[in-house]
């Protein structure tokens, strides 16, 4: 844990793949899980002579991602080439964007420790394109070992990489921050935002300071993070390593790290240590991006409404709490179909929110619930609410009925005809069922009538259970309670 005398502070650098359907440079396709080496030109290969070209629709989303995050998009920026060397960078240099970045300023907002919005200020967005892979355990009979085998597929591939200011102050602050760029860049048609494919990495910057000081202290960076969960183990461990090296009077080695996930700690990084010199330079093979500003303008009008607006306004004017708000809006189809569902009934949106969450939600998978799939159609979900509130059906039975439709089982109304899942109010059966209940149970009845009322909500539940869950609770509890108080 973190000293009360000290504090983190904490800057990412988020890698988004943009979701084009060819390479930022070239014509090659994007594809994920291809055969090795199977989508690349002399241009992603760097043969000499070949010239990139850059793809309209790299810019295109990248602008969206910059104007959904309220930057300044420019109207001129240029590329630069950004030298190294590893094996996986096939022409000895990335093409990123330098000193004159495609987007500044900006600002994404966190949850803060004390449950408000805190804003975090974007330094930059700008375009660059990705490295091949290096696959170091490699396995197979041809591969001896300790060969490392380079896949160039990824090579070109077209990123948008946002910077933030050291704004961040805590791990969980860090996690919220990536998830809310994943949901941004899924909500907005920019990414797929997948971790685990690789589609979002990010970089995590953190230093200690002197609690309420102006000076930020020594930053270690922890490079290549593929999971929410991995940048906010990674930092947790660094904020306690450093703040033990503070507090042994230790400096904090200003290094690159590297996070493995099986120890849960970071390690610096080999060949890392020297400063690193990029040798950045204007790429003379690409004139400047200009981006005119009727496009531009055309971009910013064709977003959709923000998913942190939409919240709001579900809590606003729908009188969702805040915690259901966000759920609902966890990806851009789940809000919709909620939102088309409160359409077709609109004088219980609370009602429809709660079977969206408890009742479809509940029995979504993880990649469903990431991918907003839902089971079933919003106007089932509608019916279904309408039915409760015009008494045809009871909760009970509607629950049932959910199952029904998520195994694809027809129409709520043909359910309830054909099933015959009315709930009964007919007093009749009821009061038959109320009374078998009691004839069954004396002692229990009897302690009830004796003011130990405990055991009423069992027995309307033993009711509700003989009736096949069909009888209206209202008129269980009143007969009930009349057998009882006789
Ligand atoms: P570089 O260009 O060398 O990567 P930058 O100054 O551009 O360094 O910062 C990169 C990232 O590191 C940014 O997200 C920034 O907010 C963050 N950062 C910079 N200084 C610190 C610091 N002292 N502590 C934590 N994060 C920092
Ligand atoms: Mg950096
Ligand atoms: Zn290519």
């Amino acid at each position: 844990m973190l000293p009360v005398d000290l504090e983190a502070v904490i800057g990412l650098e988020v890698h988004v793949q943009l979701k084009t359907r060819t390479k930022a440079f070239c014509a090659c396709p994007v594809v994920f899980g291809a055969a090795p080496n199977g989508a690349v030109c002399p241009v992603c290969l760097g043969y000499p002579g070949a010239l990139p070209v850059p793809n309209r629709e790299m810019a295109a989303l990248g602008a969206r991602l910059a104007l959904a995050t309220g930057c300044d998009v420019h109207a001129r920026s240029a590329f630069a080439r950004k030298s190294y060397f590893y094996p996986d960078l096939p022409k000895g240099y990335q093409i990123t964007q330098f000193d004159r970045p495609l987007a500044t300023g900006g600002r994404i907002d966190v949850r803060g420790t004390d449950g408000t919005a805190r804003a975090v200020r974007l330094r930059r967005v700008h375009l660059e394109e990705d490295a091949g892979k290096s696959i170091h355990d490699a396995q197979g009979e041809d591969v001896p070992p300790g060969v490392t085998l380079v896949d160039l597929n990824r090579a070109g591939t077209p990123l948008a990489e946002i910077v933030t200011e050291p704004d961040l102050r805590t791990p969980s602050e860090a996690a919220d921050f990536l998830s809310r760029v994943r949901r941004l860049v899924r909500w907005i048609g920019v990414s797929d935002g997948s971790m685990e494919e690789g589609s979002l990495r990010c970089d995590a910057n953190v230093s200690l300071r002197p609690a309420g000081a102006e000076e930020p202290g020594t930053r270690v960076e922890v490079k290549n993070l593929n999971s929410i969960a991995h940048v906010r183990k990674a930092l947790e461990h660094e904020v306690s390593r450093q703040a033990e090296a503070l507090r042994a009077g230790r400096a904090v080695a200003a290094d690159s790290r590297l996070f493995d996930p099986a120890s849960g700690s970071t390690r610096p990084m080999r060949g890392k240590e020297e400063s690193e010199d990029y040798r950045y330079f204007p790429d003379p093979d690409l004139g400047p991006l200009v981006l005119d500003g009727a496009w531009l303008e055309e971009l910013a009008a064709s977003l959709p409404e923000p998913p942190e607006a939409r919240e709001a306004r579900l809590v606003a004017q729908l009188g969702l709490s805040p915690a259901d708000a966000a759920t609902l809006c966890a990806t851009r189809p789940l809000a919709d179909a909620f939102e088309e569902a409160v359409a077709l009934h609109p004088s219980n949106a609370r009602g429809v929110a709660s079977w969206f969450l408890g009742g479809l939600l509940a029995r979504m998978g993880d990649s469903a619930r990431q991918e907003g799939r839902l089971p079933v159609a919003p106007a089932a979900i509608a019916r279904l609410v309408a039915r409760i509130d015009d008494g045809t059906v009871s909760r009970r039975i509607a629950a049932e009925l959910v199952d029904l439709l998520c195994a694809g089982a027809g129409d709520v109304d043909g359910l309830i005809r054909e099933r015959g899942l009315f709930q009964v109010t007919d007093e009749g059966p009821i009061r038959a069922a109320v009374d078998a209940v009691l004839a069954a149970n004396p002692a229990l009845a009897a302690a009830c009538r004796g003011g130990k009322s405990a055991s009423f909500a069992w027995f309307v539940g033993q009711v509700m259970k003989a009736t096949g869950g069909k009888a209206s609770p209202a008129v269980v509890n009143r007969l009930l309670r009349e057998r009882l108080d006789a």
